[in-house]
């Protein structure tokens, strides 16, 4: 597998010699970090140091997205600076990245310079019909897709006529073509194999079934995009901040065949070689760890697993658990964010399953303890006071402590010793024992 030992990110070296001596190819297994406020990357660096001392190469990727600066008030710039200074203050000597997170042609601008990783998202072009010539032209290319379909490692052939791939094409065509639009205009401006491309597909209606996978996969290396991850849609819900719900064993199938999907896709359309699945988590996808460690263990290939928004929830817990002000603050946030329910989940409405009966009063909340609030906020399943509305709707809720300004990150540094604790601690024994050291 991809091992880059040229591949240190050093800031000052990036600045004497710009894309000449780095390694932009995103090596086996990395961990896309979220840090809203931008406190918290050294303690999510030192996750990734746990694991190195383990054995295991994890490579840090602090991902925010274009929805998560507007809601905040940030720039792509202030993430960056804080991961070049996490790296230089734990002396990291692997490469790290910096992901523009679901963007576009419309909002990449300001990622541009301070990136290094792009998120391309065209979700929204899933199921626009591309030009009958295109459809025509894929499936003329592509004889290879129709009929008996064998893909190595999974049992069946897919079985598929014309009419089918092209009901395919004609639903993800105009997003792979889109996709490539965006990846040459990337290209153009920060110089190609400078950066590492992704294309998402998982804010979308419907999972995509390996087979359809396959032949996004051959669309895009039509286009040329020399991706090195790929975001599907899986089955089962993946709402924000809680467990996965759905069929583990349909997950675990699913997984599988799409390691074997891209596994060929590489070797037939010559993709990258560490093209790899990007699980775009939306947080703490527990019980799905098991079975994406064996997938990877099985068959030797990589993961690139996103959980952000579960490092601002450790900084609310730790706040919590510090008393005092930090209690309060913590209070406060869940005070505003009941208050404020409706236009917080708004945004979020289709990957949240808040049950409103389940949310205790302020007033009642107001009154807790540090263990009561962490104990209802922390996810851990087999605690009876847990409580995943309470949790949903607090991971919506950064808008809120965003609003409270200087107050919030003023909070974030008296309490950094008891927070970064949460930080680390969470990230290294919830997602990357069970991911990446199948512990
Ligand atoms: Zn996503």
């Amino acid at each position: 597998m991809l091992k880059s030992s040229s591949g240190v990110h050093d800031p000052a070296a990036m600045e004497a010699q710009p894309h000449v001596s780095i390694n932009f190819d995103l090596p086996r297994f990395s961990l896309g970090v979220g840090d809203r406020f931008a406190h918290q990357a050294a303690a999510q660096l030192a996750a990734c140091q746990l694991a190195l001392e383990q054995g295991v190469e994890v490579i840090p990727v602090w991902n925010k997205s274009n929805r998560e600066h507007t809601i905040i008030g940030s720039d792509p710039s202030q993430t960056r600076a804080a991961a070049d200074a996490a790296v230089r203050d734990l002396a990291w000597q692997l490469p790290y990245f910096l992901d523009a997170d679901h963007i576009n042609l419309k909002t990449v601008g300001r990622f541009l310079a301070p990136c290094d990783f792009f998120t391309i998202d065209v979700a929204d072009l899933i199921g626009q019909p591309a030009s009958p010539a295109s459809v025509d032209s894929f499936l003329g290319r592509h004889a290879e897709l129709i009929g008996d379909v064998r893909i190595p490692g999974i049992e069946q052939p897919f079985r598929t006529d014309a009419e089918q791939v092209r009901r395919v094409a004609n639903t993800f065509l105009a997003a792979v073509e889109e996709a490539g639009t965006i990846y040459r205009a990337l290209a153009e401006r920060k110089g190609a194999g400078s950066f590492v491309p992704e294309i998402s597909m998982d804010e979308t209606d419907r999972p995509q079934t390996p087979i359809e996978l396959l032949i996004i996969l051959a669309a895009v290396a039509d286009e040329k995009i020399p991706i090195q991850t790929i975001a599907p849609k899986f089955t089962g819900r993946f709402n924000k901040g809680v467990d996965y719900v759905g069929d583990l064993t349909q997950f675990a199938r699913e997984f599988e065949e799409d390691l074997a999907a891209i596994a060929f896709a590489v070797q037939t359309y010559g993709l990258p070689a560490n093209l790899k699945l990007s699980v775009h988590s939306g947080s703490d996808k527990f019980s799905i760890y098991p079975a994406i460690y064996r997938a990877l263990t099985r068959t030797g290939t990589g993961v690139h697993l996103k959980t952000a928004g579960t490092t601002w929830l450790e900084e609310v817990i730790g706040l919590a658990e510090a008393g005092w002000d930090g209690l309060a603050v913590a209070k406060e946030i869940y005070a505003e964010a009941f208050a404020h329910a409706a236009d917080l989940t708004k945004p979020y409405a289709t990957v949240i399953d808040i049950d409103s009966a389940q949310l205790p009063s302020p007033v009642l909340v107001n009154a807790w303890s540090s263990d009561q609030y962490t104990r209802a906020l922390r996810h851990n399943q087999s605690d009876p006071a847990y409580n995943p509305s309470f949790r949903q709707l607090l991971h919506v809720g950064f808008k809120v402590a965003a609003t409270l300004g200087d107050r919030y990150l003023r909070a974030l540094e008296t309490h950094r010793a008891v927070i970064a604790k949460n930080v680390t601690t969470n990230l290294f024994e919830r997602h990357i024992r069970p991911v990446f050291l199948g512990q």
